[in-house]
């Protein structure tokens, strides 16, 4: 088995019109890899495209050599925290604990293992104090651990992580850093959205940079030195320096 994901030829549409268009890449093992691109690239529709979340109008993806159907008990998926329903009534140690679900099977009973794997991951993350509190009470930083808790009790063997570092204290910054090191240690293949360009130039292994179509896909320091950025960025840059014009400040070099 050669990739972690192999993505081949794939085309998500909204609606008829394209989000993402003929994307490839092989994604290797034990690696820590960025997605990256400006707002409306696809970064998140390409995860939920992998995962099975959104209907593929074309392509072929295989995750750890599968379909992904086979494989979801390996894998764990920490979305954007905007995408959950925070007023639902769920304490923060259940949320985590349905990290042990498995599909097909989730009425089955936790065991005193689950159990110590939830208490362990809420630890981990900083939980524990907190861990009988509504997950409607928490701040940003304390839901994204809590989803960061939920992954890791899932003890997958991939893991994809959507902007986790967005809006989150510097706390959990640095918890979060840390997790993505552990993780790395132990061999996981580790898949993150991120939006702050310098964070992945100075640690991600592997970037794959989109805009819609893949613009760029392999080691990170490649990927930062070919002029990939700037094409990637471009409208982004030049409406920023179009407003600075008519802010009347200096304009960046391009
Ligand atoms: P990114 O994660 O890079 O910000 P997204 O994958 O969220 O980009 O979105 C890619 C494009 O698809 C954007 O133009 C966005 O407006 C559009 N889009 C995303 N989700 C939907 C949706 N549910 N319905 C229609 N268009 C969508």
């Amino acid at each position: 088995m050669k990739a972690a994901l192999d993505i081949k030829d794939l085309t998500v549409n909204y609606g008829g019109i394209p989000a993402i268009s003929n994307i490839s890449a092989e994604i290797p093992f034990e690696q820590v890899t960025a997605i990256i691109g400006p707002n409306g690239s696809g970064k998140t529709t390409l995860i939920k495209a992998v995962l099975e979340l959104l209907p593929r109008q074309k392509g072929i993806v295989k995750v750890m050599g599968q379909p992904f159907a086979r494989v979801r008990n390996h894998v764990a998926y920490v979305p954007q925290k905007e995408e959950v329903d925070w007023h639902y009534p769920l304490l923060v140690w259940e949320a985590v604990a349905m990290g042990r679900l498995k599909p097909g099977n989730i009425l089955r009973a936790l065991g005193s293992n689950d159990v110590e794997i939830v208490e362990e991951s809420l630890a981990k993350m900083g939980l524990t104090a907190i861990a009988n509190r509504p997950i409607g009470q928490l701040s940003g930083g304390q839901k994204q651990r809590v989803f960061l808790a939920r992954a890791l009790a899932r003890r997958a063997d991939l893991y994809l992580l959507d902007e986790p570092f967005n809006g989150v204290d510097a706390t959990t910054e640095k918890i979060i850093m840390e997790y993505i090191q552990a993780l790395r240690k132990q061999g996981k293949t580790i898949i993150i959205v991120h939006h702050k360009l310098n964070e992945v130039y100075s640690s991600f292994d592997l970037t794959l940079l989109l805009n819609r179509e893949l613009i760029a896909f392999g080691p990170t320091l490649e990927v930062f030195k070919n002029g990939f950025i700037q094409e990637a960025y471009r409208e982004k840059l030049e409406q920023n320096s179009e407003e600075r014009v008519e802010k009347g400040e200096k304009c960046l070099a391009y």
